[in-house]
């Protein structure tokens, strides 16, 4: 028989599509559960000036279809030093706090396991937020599929107007470390090019490409740029493209914070729904620690270290697939 009677919940670092969804989850399930259940603002900073409210059934109605978070996030510098997380402690002591779900990328992960090396009388559990997709542990974090399909639309958009005066687009999209954004975008936008920081970029070999498409009289072209690309943003690549390049009229479009905004997909607000319940099932077996993601539909515990450095790497084949489809 568990003794967990009140649960904290907060979201940390960047915000993503779906927060709002995996609070209400874990809100509803704390108290199906005979919880109390209670909301942190500012994610770690707000819990070490003691921004803690008592969250009720209906304070988390009507939000599962709101991108954003209502918890508000934050990053918090006092949090990475001990004095920081002590605060934090003397916090959830005076609340009566005995267990924390987190939800946010792999610095708040890191975060709440230094957290829980210090004081492991608090029971945490991890849960994946975040556009970047840069987990391990879960096939998908909570958001991304919003911002890819956020992303694809806009670039569907940006298509229209290049294909009307023979264009060619540079649309830099969200990654500074990770290419899962510009995969994912670029392959359902048809791009011509996609660019990622997980692989050296060939200029030659893309000016090759545009000439190739050139030649067969095409009208646009769309190069999808991960915003860490290791030859530089948009601007820089559109610049350096643009000098051994000049048969078609060059752009560029930074999506930039559009894509972390709006509201969540169906499969972000099950997938968060699904997490956010899980994350309570799992305080009350016991468990802390652990982060919580979905694998091959069925949900899975990673010890948070663990999912904060192990992220997948991107699949060179789709990489490929890109090159085979742009002839
Ligand atoms: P995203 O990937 O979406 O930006 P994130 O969770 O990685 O989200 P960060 O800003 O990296 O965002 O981390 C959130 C917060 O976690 C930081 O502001 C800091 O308070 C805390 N944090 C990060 N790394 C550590 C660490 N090594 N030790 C203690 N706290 C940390």
């Amino acid at each position: 028989m568990s003794t967990l009677k009140k649960v904290g919940v907060l979201t940390s670092g960047g915000d993503a599509p779906g927060m709002n969804a995996c609070i209400r989850a874990v809100t509803r399930a704390a108290i199906y559960n005979g919880l109390q259940v209670f909301g942190i603002r500012y994610g770690f900073q707000g819990l070490i000036q003691g921004d803690i409210h008592q969250l009720f059934a209906n304070s988390v109605s009507n939000i599962i279809q709101l991108g954003g978070t209502i918890l508000k996030s934050a990053r918090s510098a006092e949090f990475t030093t001990p004095e920081g997380r002590q605060k934090a402690y003397e916090q959830l002591q005076k609340a009566g706090i005995q267990a924390l779900v987190v939800i946010g990328g792999d610095g708040s992960y890191r975060g709440a396991h230094e957290f829980i090396t210090a004081y492991p009388d608090i029971q945490v559990i991890g849960l994946p937020g975040t556009i970047d997709n840069d987990l391990g542990g879960t096939d998908a974090t909570i958001g991304f599929d919003t911002a890819i399909n956020t992303a694809m639309r806009a670039i569907d958009n940006i298509r229209d107007t290049a294909d009307a005066f023979n264009r060619l687009f540079f649309v830099e999209v969200m990654g500074r470390d990770s290419g899962f954004i510009a995969l994912h975008v670029g392959l359902s936008s048809g791009a011509e090019a996609i660019l990622v920081p997980e692989e050296k970029t060939n200029l030659e070999a893309l000016i090759e490409i545009l000439d190739t498409g050139w030649k067969r009289h095409k009208t646009s072209s769309i190069i999808v740029v991960a915003e860490g690309d290791d030859a530089g943003g948009a601007f820089e690549v559109a610049a350096k493209v643009k000098q051994r390049f000049s048969h078609y009229e060059t752009k560029v479009a930074i999506l930039g914070h559009i894509q972390r905004g709006g509201s969540p997909t169906c499969q972000d607000r099950v997938l968060a729904t699904r997490l956010g319940a899980a994350a309570i099932e799992s305080l009350l077996q016991g468990k802390t620690g652990i982060a919580l993601g979905i694998c091959h539909h069925q949900i899975r515990e990673t010890e948070l270290l663990a999912a904060a450095q192990t992220r997948e790497s991107i699949n060179p084949s789709l990489l490929r697939l890109v090159d085979i489809l742009s002839v």
